[in-house]
């Protein structure tokens, strides 16, 4: 079997995924707000799964969900290109960013 394999293109983290895309089958019917690496949560028995990270919507990077590598704003980013494009997000963001 194929061990896929999630790294984060910023703080190097690496584990193994389970599944890339917005709808997880192990975890019932839910949708994920993004396409994801995702693992099965391997301490519940129902059926959670753990969002690794994605590609940033600008780069195409893989980045991890961290709050030190990537944001959350509508579309997925790395903090790259949160940087670069400051000026196009909302003052909250950039005020996390300083
Ligand atoms: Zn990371
Ligand atoms: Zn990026």
């Amino acid at each position: 079997m194929a061990s896929n394999k999630f790294v984060c293109s910023r703080c190097e983290f690496g584990t193994k995924y389970d599944y890339f895309g917005d709808k997880p089958k192990f975890a019932g019917n839910i949708m994920l707000m993004e396409e994801a690496y995702v693992m099965k949560d391997p301490f519940t028995e129902d059926n959670r799964c753990i969002i690794l990270g994605s590609h940033c919507f600008s780069c195409k990077k893989s980045v991890c969900v961290s709050q030190d590598c990537s944001l959350f704003y509508s579309k997925r980013f790395c903090l790259l290109c949160v940087e670069k494009h400051l000026g196009e997000f909302p003052s909250e963001i950039q005020m996390v960013k300083t």
